[in-house]
């Protein structure tokens, strides 16, 4: 749940509720579907798994759709990948020339192709959500204004 003192993460709630119209978060079958493709293991470095990543970084425009998503387990998922790319991490997590790391791109890719490819939001539907939510943003703040300078509750008669 929110932090309703934080316009910060309202913001950031607000832009999710926007998203999900267009990339919504994949269905509980997608997931235990995914899980069950990795063997419930983390993508990158096979202890067991309870998230699942962004292949690619939301902040580099990665979807939410299952084609961008894969286990991973929290420290993967939390600590270490942020925003890298999960080619150059999976590197990191196995070592450039591991047999393991062509074992586990392959299955991140073969998981990928099934999935038709990668999927990605049109940069028309990605400008109309940027709008969208900087209208949203200004919106609540101008709201707030007005509301920080409003009357407070009261008591009233009974
Ligand atoms: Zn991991």
């Amino acid at each position: 749940m929110a932090d309703l003192s934080n316009p910060a993460q309202i913001k950031r709630y607000i832009e999710k509720g926007l998203r999900s119209l267009v990339d919504p978060e994949p269905t509980k079958e997608e997931r235990a579907l995914a899980f069950a493709f990795f063997s419930h293991q983390c993508a990158y470095c096979g202890n067991s798994a309870d998230h699942l990543d962004h292949l690619l970084a939301e902040s580099k425009r990665g979807a939410n759709h299952v084609s961008n998503r894969a286990p991973a387990c929290s420290d993967c998922n939390a600590k270490q990948k942020r925003d890298l790319d999960w080619r150059d991490f999976l590197q990191l997590k196995c070592g450039a020339e591991s047999a393991l790391l062509e074992i586990r791109r392959c299955k991140i890719e073969q998981w990928i192709r099934d999935r038709g490819g990668l999927h990605a939001l049109p940069d028309e539907t990605l400008r109309l959500l940027e709008d969208g939510h900087r209208q949203c943003a200004m919106e609540y703040d101008a709201a707030r204004t007005l509301l920080k300078n409003a009357g407070r509750i009261v008591p009233r008669e009974l």
